[in-house]
């Protein structure tokens, strides 16, 4: 996996984010404020320095994010936050500009999807994925049905931080690209269960949706005992679990995988 690091971008285009469901009771936006003692608040947004990553080049002329990169958009906040509203016009004009990069971004706001997007949006950008995260049932029960019915090119479910067992079955369709899960991260974190992920596994393969257990999370029970997992360790451990179904060797979506040719990236 870490050879291939090099096709990943980061773009954080703001910072900071209000709290709005129970995954975000340790959010790791406001644990890595406190660890570096920011003075605002993380429940302010502000525009980053980077605001306009996707666009910015070198002396050379080229681009900073080099093309075919896949970008993760908007972790250190969320991108579909209503006090982004006035700077999110920018980034739709930015990630139609880039259409040689692929954006990613994660929301738990997927009800006001349809209030930002941008008026060509039309039935999605090809270049845009969408993650809907779902941490239990209730979230599942109410975001899903709503990101079902919306205009989307690549769609996929990140049931994380996972703090219970979810039953996904009856959103898993050939619309949603993976399904993505981990346990919850930081000193306070709830525990993951193994059973839940590999019961989350379970209803991927019985409906052939591509799955992937990314990380374990700080505590991990698996045979009814509880694992200490550390930070540098949950995402490795959970890769040697091998339990993804229908993922890319690029740890991306199947569907995002066509850009990448064999030799594009052999180290
Ligand atoms: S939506 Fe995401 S970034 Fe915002 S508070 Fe919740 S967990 Fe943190």
């Amino acid at each position: 996996m870490s050879e291939h690091w090099d096709i990943y971008a980061d773009w954080n285009p703001w910072h900071g984010c209000t709290k709005i469901s129970p995954g975000c009771k340790y959010c790791y936006v406001y644990r890595q404020d406190e660890m570096y003692g920011s003075e605002i608040g993380s429940n302010i947004a502000r525009k980053t320095a980077n605001f306009n990553l996707p666009l910015k080049r070198r002396r050379d002329k080229s681009y900073k994010i080099p093309s075919g990169r896949m970008v993760f958009t908007c972790f250190t906040s969320d991108f579909l936050l209503r006090d982004a509203d006035p700077w999110r016009p920018e980034c739709w004009a930015m990630m139609r500009e880039r259409s040689d990069l692929w954006f990613y971004f994660f929301t738990k706001r997927i009800d006001r999807f349809m209030e930002c997007i941008p008026p060509d949006w039309g039935d999605g950008y090809d270049n845009v994925l969408v993650g809907c995260t779902v941490e239990n049932q209730a979230m599942a029960d109410y975001r899903l049905p709503i990101f079902r019915q919306l205009p989307i090119k690549h769609k996929s479910i990140i049931a994380s931080p996972l703090i219970e067992g979810i039953d996904l079955l009856q959103y898993l369709d050939n619309t949603i690209e993976e399904v993505s899960t981990g346990g919850e991260s930081g000193r306070e974190a709830r525990p993951c269960h193994y059973d839940w992920v590999l019961d989350l596994r379970r209803q991927c393969i019985e409906k052939n949706v591509p799955f992937r257990f990314h990380q374990t999370g700080a505590r991990f029970v698996k045979d009814g005992r509880m694992y200490y997992v550390r930070r540098p360790f949950q995402l490795s451990q959970a890769h040697k679990a091998n339990i993804d179904y229908r993922i890319g060797r690029f740890y991306a979506p199947e569907t995002a995988l066509w850009q990448w040719s064999d030799d594009d990236y052999t180290h």
